[in-house]
């Protein structure tokens, strides 16, 4: 690494200066929905974030994903649901497993209980304007490639030589991530074994024979569709050659050499806007932390996109990575805090990689698996396997291991309501939460971390629950030192004077 230099004609507020270098105290690799959602959380305590982001502008090619139930409440948690349902659109919750066409059983419990289909950059846009309304600092055309680590932090060398430091670096730099090679962490799984093409593009060829040709391929082929993206344009998902494991974008030359091979016609498809190809190889970080550096979303899993969790995962990394981060810069945290982000995200991203495992064999045109695919159909007549693969998709089955104690211990609160509103609208700064109906427990000197709801509602079955700041119940009890012991487990010590610091 060379001397350190100062980027130019650029003012970092929440920065300062080390032995000529910037320092914050995150660097975040990657402003895709995991660095914004990460940085925006981050900012919420007052955290230095500095998200570096290797293009010059955000990606342009429209990518629609469903945003799942999980993934909407965490929005609404952090009052950015409205701005996304202003720009998506509301579908049913269910039929997303392998894309079987169950509808989901009408009382889950949510009170988001559908999917919300919105275009990727839609949501990039909305999560990067976020973080930097929080204060969070992007810098576009600024490609991290290389770091050191040390003692006391993280020196990071961009791709045109200038240094910059931090307490901690974190890797949501994608599936090819740079942080994750240079960290040497393994990134064990299946290599792709298909390939498919997907794009945007005119077509020359009448409505009806599109129909025609499309319902006849349709019949065998799952892994295709042409269909109309408005403006005269048509959405084209078409199986690829083979596999090649490159970066850069297909040709419109590929596209109408495989929409022949498949279909017998290239329906006359030109001008496109955006082509892209992606595979279905399945791969999961070894380690989600290294000292000071971490990964999160792509960075440390990459699957099939069946069933649509990727950016639902990456999103819910971050969110359980934020506070976790803070807490340790703040220097309030437990000693083993960080480490739950590994211990609880790492086996719900081997979860996820196994359902999407499962989906790839059950959308396999082949007898074995189109037998499987019958039968499993014909299970989720039942209401309890229904449910249970529609609430593993949309994540609102997860139970973090926090130990012995009831079933609600560990997951999640629905957005229930309470005397003051809604529970959610509650948690928008980050903070945890203690719902006391028994009105007579205080969340003491950890008052600068944690609030507390008296009488919140008599919808809770419970006498008293402590939420984190994901909204995952942490303690279910009435005993004051049980709480505290509690409080102290995942808020670490109390100040003398939490109020104090608080107001
Ligand atoms: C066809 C398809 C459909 C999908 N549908 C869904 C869906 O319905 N639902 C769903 O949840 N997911 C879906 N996904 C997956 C989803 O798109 C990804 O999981 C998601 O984009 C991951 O977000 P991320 O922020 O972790 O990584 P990315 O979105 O890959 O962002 C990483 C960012 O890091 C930047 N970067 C890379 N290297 C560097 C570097 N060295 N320095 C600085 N910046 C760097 C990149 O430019 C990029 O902006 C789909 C994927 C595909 C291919």
């Amino acid at each position: 690494m060379t001397g350190p230099t100062f980027p130019k004609g650029k003012t970092y507020a929440h920065s300062s200066v080390h032995g000529g270098v910037l320092m914050f105290d995150v660097i975040i690799a990657g402003c895709g929905p995991s660095g914004a959602m990460l940085a925006a959380e981050l900012r919420l305590h007052d955290v230095r974030v500095l998200v570096l982001e290797q293009e010059t502008e955000p990606g342009s090619f429209v990518r629609i994903v469903g945003l799942h139930i999980r993934s909407l409440e965490v929005m609404a948690m952090r009052g950015l649901l409205e701005r996304l349902l202003e720009r998506g659109r509301r579908r049913p919750a269910g039929a997303y497993f392998a894309g079987i066409a169950k509808s989901a059983p009408a009382d889950l419990d949510s009170a988001y209980a559908y999917l919300l289909g919105i275009q990727q950059p839609v949501i990039n846009r909305l999560l990067e304007e976020h973080a930097i309304e929080l204060g969070a600092q992007v810098r576009r055309g600024a490609a991290l490639a290389g770091f050191g680590q040390h003692d006391e932090g993280v020196t990071v060398e961009l791709a045109d030589g200038e240094r910059l430091r931090s307490r901690y670096l974190v890797g949501c730099d994608g599936a090819r991530s740079t942080v994750r090679k240079l960290l040497g962490v393994g990134f064990p799984g299946e290599p792709s074994r298909t390939e498919t093409l997907m794009g945007e593009m005119e077509v020359g060829m009448p409505p009806a024979e599109i129909a025609a040709a499309v319902a006849e391929v349709s019949k065998t082929e799952r892994r295709f569709w042409l269909r109309p993206a408005g403006g005269g344009l048509y959405s084209v998902v078409v199986p690829a050659a083979g596999v090649s494991d490159r970066a850069e974008p297909p040709t419109i030359e590929d596209f109408r050499q495989q929409l022949r091979a498949i279909a017998g016609t290239d329906f006359g498809v030109h001008s496109p806007r955006w082509l892209s190809r992606f595979g279905d190889a399945t791969r999961l970080a070894e380690r989600y932390r290294v000292g000071r550096v971490l990964l999160a979303g792509d960075a440390a899993h990459i699957h099939p996109p069946t069933g649509g969790q990727g950016l639902n995962l990456g999103i819910q990394d971050a969110f359980n990575l934020g506070w976790k981060l803070a807490a340790q810069i703040r220097g309030w945290a437990p000693d083993t805090l960080l480490d739950t982000y590994h211990a609880e995200r790492h086996p719900i991203a081997e979860d996820v990689l196994d359902n999407t495992r499962a989906q790839m064999e059950l959308s396999s045109a082949e007898p074995g698996p189109q037998a499987v695919r019958r039968l499993l159909t014909e299970l989720m007549d039942f209401d309890e396997v229904n449910r249970y693969l529609i609430e593993k998709i949309t994540a609102i089955g997860i139970r973090y291991d926090f130990g012995v104690g009831p079933d609600l211990l560990g997951r999640r609160l629905s957005d229930i309501e309470v005397n003051q509103g809604r529970l959610y609208g509650l948690l928008h700064r980050g903070r945890g939460l203690l719902l006391d109906r028994t009105e007579r427990l205080t969340v003491g000197g950890w008052s600068d971390r944690v609030d507390c709801l008296a009488d919140p509602t008599a919808a809770l079955d419970v006498p008293c629950v402590l939420l984190r700041p994901d909204g995952h119940v942490a303690w279910i009890g009435d005993d004051q030192r049980d709480l505290d012991d509690h409080l102290a487990r995942w808020f670490g010590q109390p100040t003398n004077d939490g109020g104090a610091a608080q107001r």
